[in-house]
């Protein structure tokens, strides 16, 4: 590559450092000593001049090691361990795009503690030890203290969804570095909130035979779960000490037009949507509610008592299971596992 093609990139290139660093196209001048203080591996790299890094090249009387990587990558990396400001721990918002290249080449070149801090990231947001504690995540988004899902990592000037190719991306790395805990949720949120058009399209380009299998079949076994957590709507959870018999199975059938219309919209997924605040704004001790919940608004009475138990009861067990399986859907260890796991790679919470 002809040197005077290299792209400097300015604030990772300190007058007096000691190495240079190119990936691809940019050059970096930084710390030889700080580097090798962070990274054993860059250690062992820089002292021995492994083959693949070394060049006679020198730039300015300073030598150049190559780094294999992408260069965007190596920069978002090398400014982790340059600039202390960038790249803050959890729950400070960081990009998706920096925390991926941070815990790919973390991992490779094995600075700990930024892997360490990745992770810390994207368990944040892929993580949760319970249902209920994923189902709050959506929930409490006008609290200060919660940070809504999807919008922990900062994306071009929105707060949209995380698109199916970054969550992708995010899957094969996370798989790449064994961290396996953070992959039902992902496999969630890649299967019930992108279209299906868009998931098909990434997987054929990504043309992973076993990922796509894995995604199809785990995606067809939560559209059954869908179901069965609705199940409450056409059973009999109108009980047989209703106190509002005339009312009850009114408000019943209702709720199942209201679940049935969102469902064929695709607009309810089996863990977040109805679950997570449905039984708040059907919940006949809460009536006064203010504002008043949509269904108040719409219909001067809900469940009485007994019944709105059953059907809580019901639909929260099946909630439940869906939580349990959803690990297995997708080929994956149980939930103790991964928590046995994260614990280990981690710390545990507690
Ligand atoms: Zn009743």
């Amino acid at each position: 590559m002809n040197p005077l093609a290299y792209k400097r990139v300015e604030d990772l290139w300190f007058y007096d450092g000691s190495l240079i660093l190119r990936a691809g196209e940019k050059i970096f001048r930084v710390y030889k000593a700080q580097l090798a203080a962070r990274s054993t591996v860059f250690e062992t790299m820089l002292e021995l001049g492994t083959p693949d890094s070394q060049t006679d090249e020198m730039i300015d009387g300073v030598p150049v090691a190559v780094l294999h990587d992408e260069a965007d990558d190596v920069e978002v990396f090398l400014r982790a361990i340059f600039d202390s400001s960038f790249f803050m721990p959890s729950p400070a918002a960081v990009r998706l795009a920096d925390v991926m290249a941070i815990l790919r080449l973390a991992h490779k070149y094995d600075v700990d503690y930024l892997h360490r801090r990745a992770l810390e990231h994207l368990a944040f947001e892929y993580y949760y030890a319970s249902v209920d504690a994923f189902g709050k995540s959506f929930r409490e988004t006008e609290s200060k203290e919660t940070v809504e899902r999807s919008t922990h990592f900062l994306h071009a000037g929105s707060h949209d969804r995380i698109p199916v190719f970054e969550l992708l991306k995010l899957l094969t790395a996370a798989e790449e570095v064994g961290a396996i805990w953070i992959l039902p949720i992902i496999y969630y949120d890649l299967t019930m909130q992108c279209k299906l058009q868009d998931i098909l399209s990434a997987l054929e380009q990504a043309g992973n035979e076993r990922l796509t299998r894995t995604c199809l079949g785990g995606r067809s076994q939560l559209l059954l779960e869908n179901l069965r957590l609705n199940r409450f709507l056409v059973e009999e959870t109108i009980q047989s000490d209703c106190l509002q018999p005339t009312a009850c199975d009114p408000f019943r059938r209702f709720l199942c037009d209201a679940v049935f219309e969102a469902l064929l919209g695709q607009q309810l997924a089996p863990l977040d949507g109805l679950g997570n605040s449905i039984w708040d704004d059907v919940d006949p001790a809460k009536q006064s509610h203010d504002p008043p919940s949509i269904f108040a608004s719409i219909f001067s009475f809900t469940f009485c008592v007994p019944c709105f138990n059953a059907s809580r009861a019901m639909h929260t067990a099946a909630r439940e299971d869906c939580w349990n399986n959803l690990p297995r859907y997708f080929g994956l260890p149980s939930w103790p596992e991964l928590q046995a796991m994260k614990d280990a790679a981690l710390g545990s919470d507690d």
